[in-house]
């Protein structure tokens, strides 16, 4: 799983970081999201989608990896 975030969608609810704290952070300068890491393990995953569910801002974007291609 990937996740990136649209920092021209965020305004800055801070529901991500309640979510997914070791995902998302805040920019200290305007409040934005920022994204930690864009690679994820699979224990975040689960915070990730829902962070991503519940933005307000729709600035999250998470790409399930293809099982096709993990052997999953
Ligand atoms: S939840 Fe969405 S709108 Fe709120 S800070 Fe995170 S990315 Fe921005």
């Amino acid at each position: 799983m990937q996740v990136s975030v649209d920092r021209d969608r965020c305004c800055s609810s801070g529901m991500c970081v309640m979510n997914a704290p070791t995902v998302f952070d805040q920019d200290d300068r305007d409040s934005l999201v920022t994204a930690r890491q864009a690679v994820l393990l699979p224990e975040q995953f689960d915070d990730v989608r829902i962070a991503a569910d519940l933005c307000p801002g729709r600035a999250i974007t998470v790409v399930e990896d293809d099982p096709a291609q993990t052997g999953a």
